[in-house]
């Protein structure tokens, strides 16, 4: 089931970025970067087709330097020729003004310029490097991304913000005035940006920072003050748990407010870890909430004492691969699978309730139980499943229900 519980979505500008567009009333969109070197046209095509295939919606590479650009194009051309038409966005910081002038097909390859006001230049030369980027966007169709960072902020803004601050007879907590700076440089570059010609349905905004309390405070900030789409995200989120639940805390407390137009998960992946799992994470936060639906929804209980053997872990772990493994495939041939739910239980204290309550769903027997696996279909026991292969004998019941459903 596709439904959202955002009952006052926040109306933001819908947006058009090769072929997809976020914002307006399209779903909210996941999206991801490589961590390749860009210049290595052959690795960042490769892995951002496994973002693609993992359910990236857009893929950002940094283009920080003049290989980098050069090698935009090639990306799109092995992209294209493996079949995959994931928009690009290009990163750019300190010197995109020169890249995109100086690479041309750079420029015309990309879907989408990320571009930080913080970091464009200083004085005078920053409103001309800024301008020579949003006019390049607005000549060639490209949307822009209006990216401000905690870690990147104009400090001339912030300096004469805490400065006007200070003079005050009854100064605001200087987290405010942090706060305030980030969605005016965003909002005032984005501004700035439409009276330089790119219209604001080209135009997207985020506001970065690495707390939670202080991401939630700036998102507020921008979806009151105006209709851009919105890109959420916890910059510097961490490695692992962390990474995932300060990502996860933040990020589902302004979805549920109806505030985010696409988002990305940034975590640090561990030495050979794949990239692909922020997507994944990304995709799990959207369905938990019921914005999106990816993949089937596994039920799964936490085992406890009445579960001593491995078996029911294994099991559970089985059946989530291979719902992942086969999702690809499921999604060409059966439209709307994804809205089926599993149950995979430990025993048969909760087991049957959950297993009924589930479109499939397994009991298996605990400590002590009759050594059987009732399963049930559609609320109703269709039959027990005994022996060493269980899982397998699982799996074919899954893949039978989902052709008879949905094929
Ligand atoms: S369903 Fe059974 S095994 Fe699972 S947590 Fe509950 S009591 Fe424990």
């Amino acid at each position: 089931m596709t439904f959202s519980v955002r009952k006052d979505r926040h109306k933001t500008h819908a947006v058009k970025i090769g072929s997809v567009v976020m914002g307006g009333s399209a779903p909210v969109r996941i999206q991801s970067m490589t961590n390749t070197d860009t210049a290595d046209a052959v690795a960042t095509a490769r892995q951002a087709a496994e973002l693609a295939a993992a359910g990236s919606e857009l893929v950002r590479i940094t283009v920080d330097r003049p290989e980098a650009a050069a090698a935009v194009p090639e990306i799109r051309e092995r992209l294209d020729a493996m079949g995959v038409d994931v928009p690009l966005i290009g990163d750019f910081h300190y010197i995109g003004h020169t890249l995109l002038r100086d690479y041309p097909a750079c420029a015309e390859a990309l879907d989408k310029y990320r571009i930080n006001p913080g970091n464009v230049g200083f004085k005078n030369k920053q409103d001309r490097n800024f301008a020579m980027m949003i006019e390049t966007a607005a000549r060639l169709g490209k949307a822009v991304r209006i990216g401000v960072n905690w870690g990147s902020l104009d400090q001339a803004l912030l300096t004469r913000m805490m400065d006007e601050n200070a003079a005050l007879d009854e100064p605001r907590d200087t987290r405010e005035i942090m706060h305030e700076a980030l969605a005016a440089s965003a909002l005032d570059s984005a501004a700035r940006a439409e009276e330089l010609g790119l219209a604001a349905e080209r135009i997207v905004i985020s506001a970065k920072v690495s707390e939670v309390q202080d991401l939630i405070a700036c998102y507020r900030m921008l979806a009151a003050r105006s209709a851009y789409a919105l890109h959420l995200g916890l910059t510097e989120a961490g490695m692992g748990d962390k990474g995932i639940v300060a990502s996860t805390a933040a990020l589902a407390i302004l979805l549920q407010e109806g505030i985010g137009d696409t988002i990305r998960v940034s975590l640090t992946p561990g030495p050979g870890e794949a990239r692909t799992r922020e997507v994944h994470v990304a995709q799990e936060i959207l369905q938990s909430l019921g914005i999106r639906s990816f993949t089937p929804g596994i039920i799964a209980c936490p085992g406890c004492g009445r579960t001593t053997s491995s078996t029911f872990q294994e099991l559970a772990r089985d059946i989530s691969e291979f719902v992942r493994q086969k999702r690809p495939e499921w999604q060409a041939k059966y439209p709307g699978f994804e809205e089926l739910q599993l149950a995979v239980m430990g025993c048969i204290v909760n087991g049957p309730g959950e297993s009924r309550h589930a479109d499939i769903g397994i009991s298996l027997p605990g400590t002590g139980e009759i050594p059987a696996a009732p399963v049930y279909i559609d609320g109703r026991k269709v039959k027990t499943l005994r022996g060493e292969n269980l899982a397998e004998q699982f799996r074919d019941i899954i893949e039978d229900y989902i052709a008879s459903r949905w094929g």
